[in-house]
């Protein structure tokens, strides 16, 4: 897997892109790592430093990863910022996005974000997946809680940890399986 770039005028316009979203501190850079195998995305303490879109190449796929949303310092401003950046990607490149890997924290359970997120990738008729993360974390009562409050949406749910590799073999084979149906 290899790092790309980080702006949107970069983005290759024929390429298949997998988009990943979720709330600041979900563990979406750990998941990268997890899935390249290696430290690619950074790791930060501070939530919410990925302010732009980054991608990264893994099964002929791009990987986007999107800035986390939620973060409690953030202003008003920054989250119309987020929403631009999010919703012109889709604009722009949403007839090649095969799909979008929606994390939830599987503690934390899905927020208010996170529901109105996966509202929204509904509107524009996207293929999205709900990725549990951290649920080496979780206790049995809060994953049975978080899938529980996720029903509603009907969605493939693919829980994992990045910390323990629960989950990552189940991501690469989606996303494989994707490429080839791209490619019919
Ligand atoms: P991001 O802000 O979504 O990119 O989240 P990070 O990947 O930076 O992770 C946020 C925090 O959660 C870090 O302290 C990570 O070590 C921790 N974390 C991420 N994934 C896991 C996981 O699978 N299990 C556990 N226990 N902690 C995790």
């Amino acid at each position: 897997m290899k790092f790309k770039g980080s702006y949107v005028k970069d983005f290759p316009e024929d390429k298949p892109y997998i988009l990943l979203t979720g709330r600041s501190n979900v563990g979406k850079s750990s998941l990268i790592n997890a899935i390249a195998n290696t430290k690619i995305a950074r790791v930060s303490k501070e939530p919410g430093l990925t302010a732009t879109l980054n991608f990264y190449i893994e099964e002929n796929i791009y990987i986007v990863d999107t800035p986390g949303y939620g973060y409690a310092k953030r202003s008003k401003e920054e989250r119309n910022k987020w929403a631009n950046i999010i919703n012109d990607f889709i604009e722009n490149y949403g007839e090649n996005i095969l799909c979008v890997f929606a994390l939830i924290d599987s503690v934390v359970g899905p927020t208010e974000l996170d529901n109105m997120l996966i509202d929204y990738l509904d509107s524009k008729s996207l293929n999205t997946i709900l990725v549990l993360t951290k649920v080496d974390k979780a206790t049995q009562k809060e994953l049975a809680n978080t899938l529980n409050r996720l029903k509603a949406f009907d969605k493939n749910i693919i829980q994992t940890s990045s910390k323990d590799g629960i989950g990552i073999k189940q991501l690469k084979a989606i996303m494989k399986e994707l490429s080839h149906a791209k490619k019919r």
